[in-house]
């Protein structure tokens, strides 16, 4: 069944919240909006805009005023429909922006969860990430005893920015910009904290506890 309520995931890179917000897309019927699938669809479009896209993205830099035009459009197709988020505010201005398109829309943010996962966790997580070309899903190498997908068996491979160097690089960002939304969402909508230092179950079952109470 499909819910009408929303969701915003905060906390660092590695802290999982990709996954929750798969797995909870799929168990309240959310939109899980993600800025890679939104680029990828917008690039492939045949007007200017697109092609406007798809030639920023090969240079590796997409103005954040864009991609929420483009959250502006996904916001737009919705309806009743809620929807789940898990990028779009690093920055004190990406959340003031998506503040904004949720009001425009008359939406609410109803859930806030920050996953904190400590710092020396993220870079054992983010170094020992692996993904499958194939079904997309993300293990950890640490799990793993071949180097083949454990679930359809496709090729495996590392992010590009999980180098110690880049991971850093986004723990300091973390530190710098991204406590500035916490504090920002603090004092205007409340966060739930989740403990994200559980495994993927425990993290989702904790979740999923907060939203039925409510
Ligand atoms: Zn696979």
């Amino acid at each position: 069944m499909d819910s009408s309520f929303n969701i915003l995931l905060l906390g660092p890179s590695g802290a999982g919240k990709g996954t929750q917000a798969k797995l909870l897309a799929e168990k309240y019927g959310l939109k899980h909006l993600q800025s890679g699938e939104i680029l990828r669809n917008m690039a492939v479009q045949e007007n200017d805009f697109g092609r406007k896209v798809k030639a920023a993205m090969q240079e590796g830099f997409v103005p954040s005023e864009w991609i929420f035009k483009m959250i502006e459009e996904e916001f737009s197709k919705l309806g009743e429909q809620g929807v789940i988020i898990d990028g779009f505010s690093r920055k004190l201005s990406e959340i003031k922006m998506l503040c904004d398109v949720f009001e425009k829309n008359g939406k609410e943010m109803d859930f806030v969860f920050l996953i904190d996962v400590e710092e020396k966790k993220v870079i054992e997580r983010l170094i020992n990430r692996r993904l499958c070309r194939d079904c997309k899903q993300v293990f950890d190498a640490r799990d793993m005893d071949s180097a083949k997908c454990p679930s359809c068996g496709g090729g495996i491979y590392i992010r590009e920015d999980d180098n110690l160097e880049s991971i850093e690089r986004r723990l300091e960002d973390y530190r710098n910009e991204t406590s500035l939304v916490i504090d920002f969402m603090k004092e205007k909508r409340g966060i739930i904290e989740i403990n994200g230092d559980q495994s993927v179950e425990d993290v989702f079952k904790e979740v999923c506890s907060r939203i039925d109470k409510k």
